[in-house]
């Protein structure tokens, strides 16, 4: 976004593909550099979660001297058994893995910091996570150049180790000359982890390795020792992992990135190049991504609590999980009505069912139109949001 001639500011959320589609990964990878330059800068990009298909562009896109330069990366705080998960899902189900993929499970700070450079990184914690009580509202302010770029506002601190930690719901604030009589904020969720799902992957990954639960458990902390098992417990990590099945999306960040009160904007959507619903001037302009996230119960009132207060302005908004049957979500679709686009990322099924029927009709019932993003061109979506 940018305004007049001033700078742009720049987000991104995910970048990756699933089973071999490099090709249009890295096609629409080479677009988005041409279109920003080699070295342009992407003022915050989000990791919503671990899975391979999340991540594995982000290789390409910030290539040394070739792709485009972070200044930040917001994620969650994603526990190694998590990370394990991920892993074990990306190598049993046909994902796909890379030396920074496995670096980044092992340590994500210090992988991206060894790939990308200078780069701060920002974990955001569930709200209410006990380790994280004494957050104050001091805001984060990160320039870019010499000029403000953003700030966070909301509770904020710091991790056991110094380093910057945001409570999820907090509020990112474009903080260009031009933004200021337009109120534009990037707010990530992370819902508290669901501990419960792991338990039963841990207890086959030490059956496996023939240590106790405990042990593994203290192990586990150790970055060192995560890079260890991947090099040399791969087998026992995949045996465990079709053993337990455990959930792989145990901790998701989603994104809302719009306006904070009413704003007289315009939004278009494209869909393979045209357009495909009239262009309108209402404050719906906003976008909400959802990445994997599994909202169910508390994680889903925590999700609601957070994003209720946006409703209003959201006009794009992406089916949890790719339209996943098990994280369907009525309450989501109920809340938004049918004013909204639903979008799913989603080729062909094989294994999975994405987007799933039963959430295609969750849809249907509610008016609300659905497209799916594949790797074939022609499913690519725009979007143009003017406002003045
Ligand atoms: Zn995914």
């Amino acid at each position: 976004m940018h305004g007049g001639s001033s700078p742009w500011f720049r987000w991104l959320y995910d970048c990756g593909e699933y089973r071999s589609h490099h090709d249009a990964r890295d096609r629409e990878i080479g677009s988005v550099i041409r279109d920003w330059g080699v070295g342009g800068a992407v003022d915050v990009a989000f990791i919503s979660h671990a899975d391979s298909d999340h991540i594995n562009g982000f290789e390409g896109l910030f290539l040394s001297g070739k792709g485009l330069k972070p200044r930040a990366i917001m994620m969650p705080q994603i526990t190694a058994i998590e990370r394990l998960v991920s892993w074990c899902a990306a190598v049993e189900e046909g994902g796909v893995t890379s030396a920074f993929y496995d670096a980044f499970i092992a340590n994500p700070r210090r992988a991206i910091a060894s790939a990308f450079g200078d780069v701060q990184v920002i974990e955001v914690v569930p709200r209410g996570d006990e380790n994280f009580s004494n957050f104050d509202d001091a805001p984060i302010d990160v320039a870019s150049d010499g000029l403000p770029a953003w700030r966070v506002v909301g509770p904020a601190g710091d991790d056991q180790s110094g380093r910057p930690v945001i409570q999820s719901g907090s509020q990112i604030r474009v903080q260009a000359a031009w933004t200021s009589g337009y109120p534009w904020v990037l707010v990530p969720h992370v819902a508290a982890e669901i501990t419960g799902l792991r338990k039963d992957f841990i207890k086959a990954l030490a059956a496996g390795m023939k240590i106790s639960e405990r042990r593994l458990e203290e192990r586990i902390h150790d970055p060192l020792y995560v890079a260890s098992l991947l090099k040399t417990q791969g087998t026992k990590l995949r045996a465990a992992y079709r053993d337990a099945s455990p959930s792989v999306n145990a901790t998701t960040l989603s994104l809302y990135a719009g306006p904070v009160e009413e704003m007289n904007g315009r939004h278009q959507i494209h869909y393979g190049g045209r357009r495909i619903r009239p262009t309108e001037r209402s404050g719906r302009i906003g976008w909400l991504g959802t990445g994997d996230a599994e909202l169910t119960g508390d994680r889903l009132q925590d999700f609601l609590d957070v994003f209720d207060q946006y409703f209003l302005y959201v006009k794009t908004v992406t089916t949890p999980h790719h339209g996943s049957a098990r994280n369907r979500v009525p309450a989501l679709w109920e809340a938004l009505g049918p004013d909204v686009t639903a979008i799913s990322a989603a080729d062909p099924p094989k294994k999975w069912n994405h987007p799933s029927t039963v959430v295609l009709h969750d849809l249907a019932r509610h008016g609300i139109m659905h497209l799916i993003v594949s790797s074939a061109p022609r499913s690519r979506v725009d979007e143009f949001v003017h406002y003045n």
